[in-house]
């Protein structure tokens, strides 16, 4: 087996597969109160479209599949997605990425079927401010499902992933952390990234994760770094007292592109080999016209080969990706 690397010497593991454009939040942070124009259906690649590109992929060595959206619970049976994804032969690591609001039915489905580990989403324990980012009332079937879902030993960890947003996050962060100690959840900020449907993102509302940090330290003493895997996004800290684990996933103030590993696939089928990409390598008309696994392969390696080294955030003129957070999957 030839490894998947890309141009720049970094071997390619971690492939994102977003399964829908669909979602059924509508967070300020990503996308309009109205929503995106959807995908058509047929346009959105079917199970066993999914399931070739990630037979081949890990024939590459691709071996960490992470499901996503939009908000791919929306989907119909996705748990008979995972039960494909779980039998490819090479597919070590099966997890997924939800607002959680669907999980207190499909926790169960899901775990049955073959999924390791869960992120959720979540930016706030208040009721009203969790309808005021992401425009639902929809709190109690969030934690619901996340109760749901720690019923699950397989299902580890359970990631909790808040989005910092300044002016917003800050009064979160005492909660978050808290329920860090009290429940087997790691809870994780992300900076706000230039993603947001709206382009309204600006620099300044960037709440960097060393900022965060410092909040929670302020209550409950230097955190105690632990070590992470290298192609890591998250740096990874315990609380003095070992109750619980805090992540900072700092895109902006500390970019972790040089050791990147990652590429993602669309729910329309273009392979986009950095979050931030201009340019994206179509997939579906070869699988829909007859390709070989030998054809898809080389489309690939050639995609790969021209990963992009990096983000330009925080490069002059930066230009922003072409498309939006739900339309890339996260
Ligand atoms: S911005 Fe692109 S290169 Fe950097 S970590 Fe994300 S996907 Fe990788």
């Amino acid at each position: 087996m030839i490894p998947l690397t890309d141009g720049w010497g970094r071997a390619i593991k971690s492939l994102r597969v977003s399964v829908t454009d669909r979602c059924n939040f509508r967070c300020r942070y990503c996308m309009p109160a109205e929503g995106l124009e959807w995908l058509a259906r047929d346009e959105v690649l079917s199970f066993e479209e999914l399931e070739r590109v990630v037979r081949v992929m890990a024939g590459m060595g691709v071996d960490e599949i992470r499901l996503t959206g939009g908000e791919p619970l929306v989907r119909r049976d996705v748990p008979t997605l995972v039960a494909l994804l779980a039998r490819v032969p090479g597919v070590a690591d099966l997890s997924l990425t939800t607002n959680g609001v669907l999980l207190d039915r499909l926790a169960g489905p899901l775990v049955e079927a073959g999924l390791h580990r869960l992120n959720v989403s979540l930016d706030s324990l208040n009721h009203a401010r969790f309808a005021e980012i992401t425009r639902r009332d929809a709190l109690d079937r969030v934690l619901a499902g996340l109760a749901e879902a720690e019923r699950y030993p397989a299902l580890r960890p359970i990631k909790l992933n808040c989005v910092a947003v300044r002016g917003f996050t800050e009064v979160e962060i005492p909660a978050l952390a808290e329920l860090a100690r009290r429940r087997p959840y790691v809870v994780r900020f992300i900076e706000f990234m230039p993603l947001d449907a709206d382009e309204v993102w600006r620099r300044d509302e960037v709440l960097s994760g060393a900022e965060i940090r410092a909040l929670i330290e302020e209550s409950w003493g230097p955190l105690e770094e632990i070590p992470a895997k290298a192609s890591s996004t998250a740096r990874r800290f315990r609380f003095a007292d070992g109750a619980g684990e805090i992540g900072f996933v700092n895109p902006v103030s500390e970019p972790f592109c040089s050791s990147c590993d990652r590429i993602r696939l669309t729910a329309d089928g273009q392979l986009r080999t950095c979050l931030f990409s201009r340019r994206e390598w179509d997939l579906k008309e070869p699988l829909r016209t007859g390709a070989s696994d030998a054809e898809l392969e080389r489309l690939i390696r050639f995609a790969v080969s021209h990963k992009e080294l990096k983000h330009r955030i925080n490069d002059e003129g930066f230009v922003r990706a072409s498309r939006s957070m739900s339309q890339i999957g996260g």
